[in-house]
């Protein structure tokens, strides 16, 4: 992309109402637009690193077996009814009629649908285990929509639903979640802490939620040291075998992380040597659930067994946080210049500067590595503009591309560019096949 031809609305001045950083680059970054509280319009910047987490986020629950699917954001009250939490739900259920009167909602999580989509189609044991999931916008009225994208209204969530014939199979399935949320999130260069849970008004007792450190998370968290060394990295897990999935989730999982809802202050001091007790907050970006038969049985979703007896169908729901984690993925990496985007979720993977566009020999270099870069499958950003040396680079750091190539005549002259890490801030003067070769 050049960028004398995109549209990336960047703000100069730091937008007052903007409380955290997150907040702040991704309104000055031009990456969102804030249209009504908690509801934002996605501008490219902002939308393409969504597509970018999206896709990690796909990719691994496909991995993992998990079938994609859409539901709709609308629902009918109706169907809301059967499990009891139409009246149960509250003010964060936005209400709707349409023009016949009829009761309907914009879906705030999506259990009773998908349980209505599994009863209707499903009837036995031989078409488990069975995990259905999507990626679509949910809207709460949270009382205090904040923070940008981190509390939105309106916002993207994946959402998995897991269906087993019995106990031990669901929490199978729970346990190939919290991997697959593991590695997703390592993707996307974050460290996720899974902190035992309290569960809401979703019900059930397993229940884990992870949590990206930061001192702007709205979770106070208390854990041990030791959890923030612990890495799934490229490890290759059967996820069939239930054993060697269980013996992951234990790893990750025993020692002492709580959020404020379930910390145990006498546990917190015994299970943990005083040195590695870490106070601090944390960013919720995702949740899961292990709640056995409570829609199954109060919707009539039965299945029949190998002995033919029929029993209601154990479930789990499980989320990811989509839109909040560009939030938390800013707040834990970024410096006093802008944001840096990891590898896994950066919009453009190097940004192109030209010092002096208009000069022939700059404008040709910085086409001839636009191509090269293109041609390795990676995407350039350039910036063509006939803007001043410092406007470019500031641009370049707000928007946090992990690389950087400068071009310049007097560079050229050596038959060198400079290339430059976004994260150490180093640069280094290589000759332009130097620089492609190191990219990707
Ligand atoms: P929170 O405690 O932050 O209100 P939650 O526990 O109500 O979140 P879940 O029902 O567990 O949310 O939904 C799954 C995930 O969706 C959460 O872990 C979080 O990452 C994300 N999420 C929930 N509410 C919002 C929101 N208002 N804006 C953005 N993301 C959200
Ligand atoms: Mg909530
Ligand atoms: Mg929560
Ligand atoms: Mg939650």
């Amino acid at each position: 992309m050049r960028l004398s031809r995109y549209f990336l609305p960047v703000l100069k001045e730091t937008p007052s109402e903007a409380q955290i950083v997150s907040h702040r680059y991704m309104l000055r970054a031009g990456m969102i637009k804030q249209q009504s509280a908690g509801i934002y319009s996605w501008l490219p910047l902002g939308f393409k690193v969504l597509k970018r987490i999206e896709q990690i986020v796909h990719e691994e629950q496909i991995r993992v077996g998990h079938i994609p699917l859409l539901m709709p954001t609308l629902q009918s009250a109706d169907l809301w009814r059967e499990s009891g939490r139409y009246d149960d739900y509250g003010q964060e259920m936005l209400r709707i009629k349409d023009r016949q009167g009829r009761e309907m909602l914009y879906g705030p999580t999506n259990e009773e649908m998908v349980t209505d989509i599994f009863r209707s189609h499903v009837n036995s044991y031989k078409d488990l285990p069975l995990t259905l999931y999507q990626i679509q916008w949910k809207f709460r009225d949270e009382v205090r929509p904040r923070f940008g994208v981190m509390r939105g209204r309106e916002f993207l969530m994946k959402d998995g639903y897991s269906f087993d014939i019995d106990r031990d199979a669901a929490l199978h399935a729970y346990n190939r979640h919290m991997v697959s949320y593991l590695r997703s999130y390592e993707r996307m260069g974050l460290t996720a802490i899974p902190m035992r849970a309290a569960s809401g008004p979703i019900g059930g007792d397993n229940t884990h939620e992870f949590l990206v450190l930061a001192s702007t998370g709205e979770s106070e968290v208390f854990y041990d040291a030791a959890v923030t060394d612990l890495a799934l990295g490229a490890r290759d897990v059967d996820m069939d075998d239930r054993a060697a999935v269980q013996g992951i989730c234990d790893e990750f999982t025993t020692l002492y992380a709580r959020t404020d809802e379930t910390h145990d202050a006498a546990l917190f001091e015994s299970a943990v040597p005083e040195d590695r007790r870490r106070v601090g907050r944390g960013i919720e970006v995702g949740q899961i659930f292990y709640f056995g038969t409570k829609y199954s049985e109060a919707m009539g979703a039965n299945v029949v067994t190998a002995d033919g007896s029929r029993v209601p169908v154990e479930m789990g729901s499980h989320g990811i946080g989509v839109s909040r984690l560009l939030g938390a993925i800013i707040e834990a990496s970024h410096d006093d210049k802008g944001i840096i985007w990891p590898e896994g979720v950066t919009p453009f993977h190097v940004g192109i500067v030209n010092l002096k566009q208009g000069d022939a020999s700059t404008d040709s270099a910085c086409n001839a590595l636009y191509s090269a870069v293109i041609g390795k499958g990676l995407e350039p950003l350039y910036d063509d503009r006939d803007e001043r040396a410092g406007a470019k680079f500031a641009t370049m750091d707000l928007i946090g591309l992990p690389w950087r190539i400068t071009v310049g005549p007097r560079g050229l002259a050596a038959g060198k560019v400079e290339l430059t890490c976004r994260r150490t801030g180093e640069s280094e003067e290589l000759s332009m096949e130097a620089v492609v070769d190191r990219l990707g």
